[in-house]
């Protein structure tokens, strides 16, 4: 009869169950829990393999995936950035992806991860704030308050104790969805009519902003003694947010070197510019603040490891099949050599053959 077995019928996490999951759990462990899951991946670099994404660029967008492997699970992530998509009503970064065992190449996790990547990305830059901003900072400015900000936002609430955020959005609506839908989360906002007036005070930026071209997001005179900046939203050929004079006078930390000089904000560098690996920081072989006057940028392009962390997370969290669906993904007939006989049962189980 071909019944699936149990490894060849694979738990799939849909949109409504992962808004499930962030309510049940709270928005504010997930992120710091995703934020210690990623440090403690990044730590154990070497044992990946690790690749630049494949990306297909077009001229509104581009579509990437993003694979990665420890030896004992795979993972990659499809996913797509179209800055253009949210005048037609549509999201600029959606995604999926799938978590798999290498030992059987059979995949044990299927999910929605458009939340997910907003979920890891804001994990990620509260991760790199912990490590490299002033252990003091308490006020942050997010400059862009698109799709990714309210997650940004309580990511570095949660991972960094940051209580206070100038928003500023160069649509006025965006910043007031920001502020309503971020009520009641003990947070204090900010609403600013330029990106001047939200760096005033601020330790901490994020540039989250999202134009297929290059930006200026922030200018070098913005760009005050000992700040950490996250700038997360040049991750692509041709999209920049900083100045190069900010990148000229600060540390600059990556993910994936080879991948970061094609896609962020160092592609306006000489392509052997001086840069440092986050994992190296994070395991305590390189240096990553030393002095409270130095600016630390954080090129964050997004890498296959901070997916595969978080379908590792994911997959502790559904463990209990409560929060998936079972899918027929994988033909698996009882016979493993008989996949053309499937299609013979099936025709006399469809009553269309003798
Ligand atoms: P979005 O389109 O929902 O929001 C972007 C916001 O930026 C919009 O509200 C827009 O009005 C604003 N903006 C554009 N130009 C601006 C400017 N000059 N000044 C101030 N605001 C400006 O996009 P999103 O999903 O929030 O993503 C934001 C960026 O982050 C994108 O570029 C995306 O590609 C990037 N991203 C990076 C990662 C990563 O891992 N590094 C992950 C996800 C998204």
């Amino acid at each position: 009869m071909d019944t699936p077995s149990d490894k060849a019928l694979v738990p799939f996490v849909s949109v409504e169950n992962m808004l499930a999951l962030i309510y049940e759990h709270g928005i504010g462990t997930c992120l710091a829990e995703l934020a210690d899951m990623i440090e403690a991946d990044f730590k154990r670099w070497p044992d990946f393999d690790k690749t630049p994404r494949v990306a297909s660029h077009s001229k509104l967008g581009v579509i990437e995936l993003m694979p990665t492997s420890d030896g004992a699970d795979y993972a990659f992530k499809f996913v797509n950035g179209h800055p253009s998509n949210t005048k037609a009503g549509l999201q600029t970064v959606t995604a999926f992806g799938v978590l798999a065992s290498v030992e059987t190449g059979y995949p044990e996790l299927f999910s929605e991860m458009t939340l997910l990547t907003a979920l890891r990305t804001a994990a990620t830059s509260a991760m790199v704030t912990r490590a490299l901003a002033p252990k003091s900072a308490k006020t942050a400015a997010i400059i862009g308050n698109g799709a990714q900000s309210e997650f940004q936002i309580l990511g570095l609430a949660a991972v960094c104790g940051i209580t206070d955020f100038r928003l500023f959005d160069i649509e006025p609506s965006a910043t007031g969805r920001c502020i309503a839908n971020l009520e009641g989360q003990n947070v204090n906002l900010t609403a600013c009519t330029s990106t001047e007036e939200a760096m005033e005070g601020a330790e901490v930026v994020t540039t989250c902003t999202a134009d297929k071209s290059y930006q200026t997001i922030l200018t070098d005179n913005l760009v005050g003694a000992g700040l950490h900046i996250n700038a997360i939203g040049g991750d692509c050929p041709g999209k920049t947010e900083l100045h190069r004079d900010i990148l000229m006078r600060s540390d600059i930390f990556v993910e994936y070197p080879e991948q970061t000089r094609i896609e962020g904000d160092i592609q306006q560098l000489d392509p052997d510019h001086p840069v440092t690996e986050l994992w190296q920081v994070l395991n305590g072989t390189r240096s990553g603040r030393t002095s409270a006057d130095q600016v630390t940028v954080f090129d964050g392009v997004g890498f296959a490891i901070e997916d595969f962390s978080a379908m590792r997370w994911l997959r502790e969290k559904v463990a209990d099949g409560a929060l998936t669906e079972l899918l027929d993904l994988i033909a698996d007939p009882d016979d493993p050599r008989d996949l053309f006989g499937m299609t013979k049962r099936y025709a006399i189980r469809a009553g269309k053959a003798a």
